[in-house]
């Protein structure tokens, strides 16, 4: 497994499309970083240039210590699992992963004992002799998984290898492939729209958006501390509401919003109108002195309460455990944030 390294990349396609704009990115050795942010946003592109599928206009990419910014695709060590599985449809499952092992040079013998281990590694042992329409969309996406994983590629690519298969196998699939990048160290370059996919399977996550990189850093530290709103927004689910920093001492700030006051990390921001960001479950209601609110909507979802809440802030989404005392609609409340809830944003 070899560490990928973009600097001041860009593509464009034509003279009017810029595809990907001007990014620095690095993926550690051993890693799963995953791309991710909305619908034409640069994910597949990116992933098709560390591919050798699309170069680079300007701008360096490294695999290693090898500078591959201009190599084809076929030097460059590296695998891709597509979202449709891609799997030719008259070939038997071992003869589907068999396939680019033959034409990478192995073996007849060595080329099979590879692909049976690869099935093994994908929980497909004994499944050798099915075709591809004789499987479920899961399996057949484990299939395309081994037939990438037994290249033994520097860097394995995924594009959103999940979208063609239900909630509940996408879950199973997911950890599957988390546990076998961790398992093997594969460097795993991973692309997806679905947030909370990103946050279960990454050690590290790059939002994009329009081209360019919004933030990166580990699920926690999205989640916890985003830079801006459409980051607080994408990832997870975030009540932004407008503030006053009334005061700045130091690290830490102090806001009000009618009237409630919480005091939390200035993140470098000054006196002024800002944006606070707040969790659905860090969320406090029923306080005193706190910001009044009208229940609008309770839902009961199981596990928990979900709220619908609104005011002269408009309106926030709160979570709580109150399942067997919960709050009617029309309950007019005092809401708060919990200790280390709530996030300052830019305006
Ligand atoms: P994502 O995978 O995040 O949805 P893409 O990387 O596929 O986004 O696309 C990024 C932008 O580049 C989009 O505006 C898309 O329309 C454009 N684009 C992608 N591929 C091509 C292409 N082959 N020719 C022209 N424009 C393209
Ligand atoms: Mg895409």
């Amino acid at each position: 497994a070899a560490p990928v390294r973009f600097e001041s990349v860009t593509k464009m396609f034509g003279k009017d499309v810029v595809a990907v704009d001007n990014i620095d990115l690095h993926v550690d050795a051993g890693k799963l970083v995953t791309l991710l942010g909305p619908s034409g946003c640069g994910k597949t592109t990116t992933l098709r240039m560390i591919a050798g599928l699309e170069m680079a206009t300007s701008g360096k990419i490294t695999i290693g210590d090898r500078d591959v910014t201009k190599l084809p695709a076929t030097d460059r060590d590296v695998s891709m699992v597509f979202q449709s599985y891609a799997l030719f449809p008259h070939m038997s499952v071992l003869e589907n992963v068999k396939y680019g092992l033959t034409f990478s040079g192995f073996g007849k013998d060595e080329a099979r004992s590879r692909a049976l281990h690869g099935l093994d590694l994908v929980g497909l042992k004994g499944f050798d002799n099915r075709l591809p329409s004789e499987l479920s969309g899961g399996q057949q996406q484990r299939v395309a998984v081994a037939r990438a994983l037994v290249l033994e590629p520097q860097v394995l690519l995924f594009d959103e290898p999940l979208s063609n298969l239900d909630a509940k196998l996408r879950r199973q699939v997911r950890e599957d492939i988390r546990a076998i990048q961790q398992d093997l160290g594969l460097t795993v370059v991973y692309v997806t729209h679905d947030q909370e996919e990103a946050l279960a399977v990454s050690d590290e996550i790059v939002v994009m958006r329009n081209a360019a990189i919004a933030q990166i850093g580990t699920p926690r530290q999205l989640y916890d501390a985003p830079n801006d709103r459409f980051v607080a927004d994408f990832i997870g689910e975030a009540n932004l509401l407008a503030c006053q920093i009334t005061s700045v001492d130091g690290e830490m700030a102090s806001i009000e919003i009618e009237g409630y006051r919480h005091t939390l990390s200035s993140r470098g921001m000054s006196e002024g109108p800002a944006t606070v960001a707040i969790r659905p479950s860090r969320l406090v209601i029923g306080i005193e002195q706190g910001i009044v609110a009208t229940v609008a909507k309770a839902t009961y979802v199981g596990v928990r309460m979900e709220y619908t809440l609104t005011g002269a802030f408009g309106q926030v989404f709160a979570v709580h455990d109150d399942v067997d005392a919960p709050l009617e609609p029309g309950t007019e409340v005092q809401m708060g944030f919990a200790e280390k809830g709530p996030v300052l944003l830019p305006e």
